[in-house]
């Protein structure tokens, strides 16, 4: 279960909604249940990455879940499948993004406290959350 945000553009009307939670298959799961789904819903660096590490580890989990990013450059958004393995309480790996605009890394953003970023398509930053639009997804 999770939560989709509405952005709309003040200056050109383009809407996106960016997704916060878990979805049908991202959620949290054992290495085993992931790689016996054979499909790969992750990155394909994420996916070998999970590969590798449960040939080398026993008993791992995985934690994903859809995020909310920035880029702390540009202020544009993303949303993407937050990607932790964990073994017992240690943290093995854990997913990176980078802007595709500048390269730069993004950031967990918190959505219910930013209220403006930047437009994708005229690139204004009068990108602005619209509280009407709030849909709950699953
Ligand atoms: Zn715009
Ligand atoms: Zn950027």
């Amino acid at each position: 279960m999770g939560d989709a945000y509405a952005y709309k553009c003040q200056k050109c009307g383009y809407e996106e909604y960016f997704n916060q939670g878990h979805g049908f298959l991202v959620h949290p799961q054992s290495v085993q249940e992931y790689l016996g789904l054979k499909k790969q819903l992750f990155h394909y660096k994420t996916h070998n990455k999970i590969v590798s590490l449960s040939k080398e580890n026993e008993s791992l989990r995985i934690k994903a879940a859809f995020q909310i990013y920035m880029c702390p450059h540009c202020q544009l958004l993303y949303d993407k499948a937050e990607v932790k393995v964990y073994k017992g309480d240690k943290t093995i790996h854990k997913s990176r993004f980078r802007c595709s605009n500048c390269e730069r890394k993004l950031k967990l953003t918190n959505i219910h406290r930013l209220s403006k970023a930047t437009c994708p398509i005229c690139k204004k930053k009068t990108f602005k959350r619209d509280h009407s639009h709030h849909i709950l997804w699953d």
